[in-house]
């Protein structure tokens, strides 16, 4: 969905604009009608999902300029996701007369006092500086519309629950609680129990196919050779769909052009194609009308299948993080996948990585690189198999 389908104010909008922002991230779009009716929220939702835009556009549209006092409360865990949180916020009230304001440990709070003693409309704060500031008297809660916990899981891990109890326990009014968690662990649970009425529950997290429900192969074999393998492996498979991941749009577009005639139903996908065309790929490929989707890894980005029964790597990921995200796009719902990861003699230590962090049981289909005794060499292209058929003569001289 687009931001301008929204209704929203012309100020919005145009910091929308400025920031580059057209369409709607999963949490945005899920989230904003709560928000924006001040709902509480539990929401499990991951680092990097555009959280604070989600929270931050519904929230400015409520905040009253006139009215001088802290209207929003945030808590962060660091004072990096502190920081973090106010520039997007800033960014995204460039155009209204709201002050944003961030205050955490490590800075001057002679500075931080005196600021908030003059105007402040949109509070981010890690607990233990703001807990200072409450001793010291200096801030009111009493105008406080909203209260987000960001990134819960990690603030309880951190130590912060008592004093994020101590917090909420200060706004003293009926007021809305937005609850932000990668993980929902049984005292993120009681603490949504204990502090929010009746939230709504959202979770945007991709699930993560369990390794017992995919299988590991890789193949270490020479570049060139990479696409005479790939089409042998899938000839041998049953393939319900495939999703083949490049780590970059031009090897996209290669790979697209080079196997199209060997696999039918085939299409490719990457963040330099125009929105609509992404969409239409989708839509084809979640209604099976294709079988192989080629993707970078921008484009394939919150992409939910539930057919994909092989995830192909025709490249080795960024890291065991980014394999986790591909290949966790096959085994869902209890169903069997498989993943087929090519590996080039530079790989070898990120897939020793790899295997150890994910606890991967790895597949080799042909040599495995790990357990010959030099992989300081580049595999060598295999040779195909010859029959020794002995050749008249004449045409052995005709050769030499
Ligand atoms: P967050 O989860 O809020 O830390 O956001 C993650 C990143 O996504 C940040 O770099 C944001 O600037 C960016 N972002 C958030 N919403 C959008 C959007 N609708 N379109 C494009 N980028 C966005």
């Amino acid at each position: 969905m687009k931001f301008t389908e929204l209704n929203l104010p012309e100020n919005i909008l145009k910091a929308l604009k400025k920031m580059g922002y057209e369409d709607m991230t999963p949490i945005q779009e899920a989230t904003y009608p709560a928000i924006f009716s001040g709902q509480d929220l539990c929401a499990l939702a991951e680092t990097g999902s555009g959280k604070t835009a989600a929270c931050a556009i519904p929230l400015i549209q409520k905040v009253d300029p006139e009215l001088n006092a802290i209207q929003v409360l945030v808590l962060v865990p660091t004072r990096e996701l502190c920081m973090q949180y106010m520039a997007e916020i800033q960014k995204l009230a460039a155009h209204t007369e709201l002050v944003p304001y961030a205050v955490y440990g490590g800075f001057d709070k002679c500075i931080q006092v005196s600021t908030l003693k003059h105007k402040v409309h949109i509070l981010v704060a890690t607990p233990g500086r703001l807990i200072d500031l409450l001793y010291d008297g200096v801030l009111s809660f009493a105008q406080v519309k909203c209260a987000i916990l960001d990134e819960a899981d990690e603030l309880l891990k951190v130590g912060f629950l008592e004093d994020i109890e101590f917090i909420l326990s200060c706004i003293l009014h009926e007021h809305q609680t937005l609850l932000f968690s990668a993980t929902m662990p049984e005292d993120i649970k009681k603490l949504a129990h204990d502090c929010m009425r009746n939230p709504q529950h959202i979770s945007l997290i991709t699930e993560r196919a369990g390794p017992e429900s995919i299988e590991h192969y890789f193949s270490y074999c020479h570049p060139k050779q990479k696409q005479e393998e790939l089409i042998k492996y899938l000839a041998g498979e049953v393939v319900d769909q495939a999703l083949i991941f490049c780590n970059a749009r031009h090897k996209v577009d290669t790979l697209f052009h080079a196997i199209r005639k060997d696999l039918k139903d085939i299409d490719y996908m990457h963040a330099g194609l125009t929105q609509d065309k992404r969409s239409g790929i989708i839509r084809k490929f979640r209604s099976c009308k294709l079988r192989y989707l080629i993707a970078s890894d921008v484009a394939g980005k919150g992409l939910d299948f539930s057919h994909v029964s092989h995830v192909i790597n025709w490249d080795f990921p960024r890291d065991s993080e980014q394999y986790t995200h591909r290949t966790g796009r096959t085994g869902r719902m209890g169903r069997k996948g498989k993943a087929f990861t090519f590996i080039s003699k530079h790989d070898v230590p990120r897939l020793r990585d790899l295997i150890r962090i994910k606890k991967i049981t790895p597949c080799w289909i042909g040599n495995d690189p790990l357990s010959e005794i030099s992989t300081t060499q580049e595999p060598k292209p295999r040779r195909k198999k010859r029959t020794f058929r002995p050749r008249p003569a004449k045409a052995v001289q005709k050769a030499e």
